[in-house]
């Protein structure tokens, strides 16, 4: 069978494929191990919504909690017609490793509806989020299992999330209550430099890759595949390095400009017509040919396994910066290695955004409100400081840096169950 027409591997199988990999170089406990290799708990609703027509229509909804060893459940809700349970169960295990990796005191989990957002109107989403959040009721909470935004989902919908929990669950605490969800807008107590968190901290990884690797960004160029809250923001804050966009994709297609592409004003177009596609003085262009791509830097930033064997054997990059949630498959891994393409993995690429969504919570906890240079500042120091520490960490054990950040998670959540035990 040609490989591009071979179906996508089972995502929960790849992430148990990449807890065994760094297992073995962590020197994890196979009874600890094996507590990973499953979720503490998957939760599935059902639940009927009014449509605009006033006919109803049924959703199936997810949460699924990964661990809690290190703190309350953290994860996004993603809202796409792919949503499965064993998706939704591989996104929750990867939020454990990052959240791990970074040493916050948060556990991982995901969850989400499976259906498509852009085929319903604002108010019919609104209904769906707020049904679905009343359907989980308090198998979410503040101390407990915090959402945030993923793909199909944004800062209002958390704020839909936020209301309908304090509406719904803990009436007379309601205001201490807003920390049930982060990602969310400012005027309902969001975070400064939460919405661009995930993009600023790719180019925070891009940067230091650059420094060590005494590569010039200035004049550097990079593709872009999916432009949505972590492409687009990605894109925009590299430019700033003299960087140039010259290829990008998303649901819809692929387009390409050699001389570049302004991120700000695709951007825009971006939210009038809802594609990149059949922006102004680009061409367009296929899947395979934006995979083959001669550039400096890769950011896929849409789905997971997006990178298999044949795309790992085609793309011509020095650098992938993982923006998606697994999106490389367990055997593209090995090719990209032989090839010489350097790889900054997932959890720690894209953990901006947890990083930021804790500065949220703690701010809401506190009832602070802290200016954007003090977001930025710590977020900068965090992951340059966690950067540092995977780069030390592979060069030891000379393994490679997905292992090695999921081998430093690891050895956290296993020094936790070490020192406390495995009830009862
Ligand atoms: P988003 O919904 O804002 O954007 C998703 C983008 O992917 C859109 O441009 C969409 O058109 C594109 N896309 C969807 N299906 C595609 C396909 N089959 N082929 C190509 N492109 C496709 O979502 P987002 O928040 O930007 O999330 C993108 C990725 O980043 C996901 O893997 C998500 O889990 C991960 N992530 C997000 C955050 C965050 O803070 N939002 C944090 C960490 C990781």
């Amino acid at each position: 069978m040609p490989e591009s027409e071979k179906p996508k591997p089972n995502p929960y199988t790849v992430a148990l494929q990449q807890l065994d990999h760094a297992a073995l170089v962590a020197g994890t406990l196979p009874a600890v191990r094996e507590i990973l290799s499953q979720p503490k708990n998957e939760l599935i609703v059902n639940f009927p919504v009014r449509m605009d027509s006033g006919e109803y229509k049924m959703f199936k909804g997810y949460r699924v909690q990964h661990s809690n060893i290190l703190g309350p459940y953290k994860g996004g809700m993603r809202y796409h017609e792919q949503v499965s349970l064993d998706e939704v169960k591989a996104l929750a295990s990867w939020m454990t490793y990052k959240s791990a990796l970074h040493d916050i005191p948060f556990g991982g989990g995901k969850g989400g509806i499976k259906f498509t957002p852009r085929d319903h109107s604002l108010a019919e989403i609104e209904r769906i989020t707020r049904r679905f959040t009343h359907a989980l009721g308090s198998n979410i909470g503040p101390e407990y299992d915090i959402p945030a935004p993923d793909v199909g989902t944004n800062g209002q919908i958390m704020v839909w999330m936020m209301d309908t929990y304090m509406n719904v669950v803990g009436f007379s605490d309601k205001n201490a209550n807003r920390r049930v969800v982060t990602g969310k807008t400012l005027a309902s107590g969001g975070s400064f430099g939460r919405e661009t968190a995930t993009g600023q901290g790719i180019v925070h990884c891009i940067s230091e890759w650059a420094r060590d690797r005494r590569f010039d960004l200035n004049g550097s160029t990079f593709i872009v595949q999916g432009f949505g809250n972590v492409g687009s923001n990605a894109a925009k804050i590299l430019a700033r390095t003299g960087a140039s966009l010259i290829a990008v994709g998303d649901w819809k297609g692929y387009i390409a400009n050699p001389d570049g592409i302004n991120s700000f004003k695709l951007s825009e177009y971006v939210l009038k017509k809802g594609s990149v596609v059949g922006y102004p003085g680009t061409r367009s262009i296929t899947r395979p040919e934006f995979f083959a791509t001669a550039a400096d830097v890769f950011i896929p930033a849409a789905l997971e396994l997006e990178i298999g064997v044949e795309e790992a054997k085609a793309l011509n990059v020095k650098l992938i910066v993982e923006g998606a949630n697994g999106p490389t498959e367990t055997d593209a891994d090995p090719i990209l290695r032989d090839r010489k393409i350097d790889v900054i993995p997932d959890i720690l690429a894209n953990s901006g955004g947890v990083v930021v969504s804790y500065y949220e919570w703690l701010q809401n906890k506190r009832s602070e409100r802290w200016d954007l240079e003090e977001v930025e500042e710590r977020l900068a120091k965090r992951m340059k400081r966690t950067y540092l520490a995977v780069s030390e960490y592979a060069a030891a054990k000379k393994c490679d840096w997905r292992v090695a950040a999921m081998a430093i998670a690891l050895e956290r959540v296993g020094r936790a169950y070490a020192e406390r035990g495995i009830f009862p």
